[in-house]
């Protein structure tokens, strides 16, 4: 009797631990106030997060109609809490091995503790589970960095939102030290007449629509404001990101020849006003980036069987920038709850075999992904594969700027997607997306991760590669309205019925097709409306 009432003590205090580290996990790992910065303008993010961000319980339902019950497991609230675990790795890290560069870097700690993570839900949950190790032959990491102007009144600021580019070129230890210069949005008549040679040019840039493609960047193809600054001869780049608020942001993609970073608006507004009273502002920029080289790393697959050897492709990136909520937690969590939902039903319900396969370098360079004899590339028997899925930022919230304010809504923002197959295929995920409560936007991209197979993904991406990029901004409802269209995509290619289509329905009669844009708004448009196709530019 003594030894079973120890017993229950003991469980009895392990489960009141197991809801403190819970509770505390949860208070945790979400938006905190962010750096402190010298002054802020209008309502912005992270500082206000406490007046401005919904709860979970406040995001509308979308319930699920008739014939959908098979999907009522599929659980957002159980998504959520992988959110905010994942989250966890990453600030542990962030508290300590590196408080500026933070994150789940391959190689590193927090990178073994998210791939585990997810091996072991899928060892718990009876699949086969493989390892894959690899060498990376570098990465890009800065170990430290500082920033800081002074101005010709005497003020000395140190930025405490500064954020240096991915790819960038660092500063050596003497520093780089430069007069700073604002051209704007940095468009080819801002430049008219500047004379930018040995300065620190500050650009004004804008979200197209988010923390990785911003109007000064190369990649959002509108300015080219950065190239060009580099190549007129400036000394460094500022982007000063037009987001309310003292966000941190790393866009990668970072200019070569000189040292790029990002600032906040709220910095970037109060260095604007000095510059604009005719101040004359001194930058100096610290940027301390040691070679990385060989880095060990590993992708892993988990195989849960089904009655033939087709196979459905789950494909998911498990490094991601700060907490990584969005990008790519929700996918991970995702991922990890299609195999919950799968791993129940006996393998005869599953007529294909599902293959999990998780890459921990998609923002360093995708070698598990496309280096042969690595990864995943063209080899792989793709012949056999039904459908692969690419698992990325299912759920975000979304934001509004309203004047020179940032706020929150209670409701999910449209994703951008792509169904790249025959067009029955894309009209049939196209359906199911919207029957389950899932928006998406007409600037269609290529598959992810190669046109191997009938290939599907949706994506959010604002506030990914950003200090925002919190589990606040993730939303359980979208996890559950996703993920459960996922599987109901998955379950019109696999499960016997009459909405089941064979591999050569979901290819189409002339696969890869060479538009890797689906055609939603071509025929599908037309059919609806009787007028001609609509053509996006691509990208
Ligand atoms: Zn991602």
């Amino acid at each position: 009797m003594k030894k079973r009432s120890i017993l229950r003590r003991g469980v009895a205090a392990s489960i009141a631990l197991l809801i403190i580290l819970w509770t505390s996990s949860a208070a945790i790992a979400q938006m905190d106030r962010g750096p402190k910065t010298e002054k802020t303008f209008g309502i912005g993010l992270p500082r206000d997060h406490a007046s401005q961000l919904f709860a979970d319980k406040d995001y509308p339902v979308f319930p699920l109609k008739p014939g959908q019950e098979a999907y009522k497991d599929i659980d957002g609230a159980r998504m959520k809490k992988d959110v905010i675990a994942l989250s966890q790795i990453a600030l542990h890290y962030r508290d300590t091995v590196n408080k500026q560069w933070w994150g789940r870097f391959p190689g590193t700690d927090a990178d073994r503790a998210g791939m585990k993570y997810m091996t072991d839900e899928f060892t718990r949950l009876g699949l086969k589970v493989e390892s894959f190790p690899y060498i990376l032959a570098r990465d890009w990491r800065p170990q430290s960095w500082n920033a800081s102007y002074t101005t010709s009144k005497g003020n000395k600021i140190e930025l405490a939102t500064a954020f240096p580019v991915s790819g960038t070129k660092g500063t050596g230890p003497d520093g780089v030290t430069a007069e700073a210069l604002w051209v704007g949005i940095g468009a080819e008549p801002d430049f008219l007449g500047r004379d930018v040679k040995g300065k620190a040019v500050i650009i004004y840039s804008t979200f197209v629509p988010g923390g990785r493609s911003h109007s000064a960047s190369d990649r959002a193809g509108l300015f080219n404001a950065n190239a060009r600054a580099q190549e007129l001869g400036a000394a460094m780049v500022i982007n000063v990101m037009a987001v309310p608020g003292n966000g941190q942001f790393q866009p990668e993609g970072g200019l070569r020849n000189i040292p790029q970073i990002t600032i906040s608006q709220d910095e970037g507004f109060a260095l604007r006003d000095r510059l604009g009273a005719g101040e004359k502002v001194i930058f100096t920029l610290h940027l301390n980036v040691p070679e990385l080289a060989n880095v060990q790393t590993a992708w892993t697959m988990a195989t849960l069987p089904g009655a033939s050897d087709e196979q459905i492709v789950i494909m998911t990136h498990t490094d991601g920038y700060f907490q990584a909520a969005t990008d790519n937690n929700s996918g991970m969590a995702g991922t990890l709850e299609l195999a919950r939902h799968y791993a129940t039903m006996p393998q005869v319900q599953r007529p294909r075999t599902m293959v999990f396969i998780q890459f921990p370098d998609h923002h360093h360079g995708e070698v598990a992904r496309g280096r042969k004899d690595v990864g995943i590339d063209a080899t792989y028997n793709w012949s056999k594969v039904a459908l692969k899925l690419t698992m990325e930022h299912p759920s975000e919230t979304l934001l509004y700027m309203y004047n020179s304010n940032l706020t929150a809504t209670n409701q999910m923002s449209s994703s951008r997607w792509n169904a790249f197959g025959s067009a029955e295929f894309e009209r049939m995920a196209f359906e199911q997306l919207r029957d389950f409560g899932v928006s998406v936007y007409g600037v269609e991209d290529g598959p992810k991760n190669g046109n191997y197979a009938p290939s599907f993904h949706i994506i959010n991406h604002v506030v990914y590669h950003t200090s925002l990029d919190t589990p606040d901004l993730v939303p359980a409802e979208g996890m559950s309205r996703s993920v459960r269209a996922f599987a109901s995509i998955i379950d019109h290619v696999i499960i016997d019925h009459v909405n089941r289509m064979t591999i050569a329905q979901l290819r189409g009669p002339n696969f890869p097709p060479k538009d890797e844009r689906g055609t939603i708004l071509g025929a599908i448009g037309e059919q609806s409306s009787g007028s001609q196709s609509v053509t996006l530019a691509p990208k």
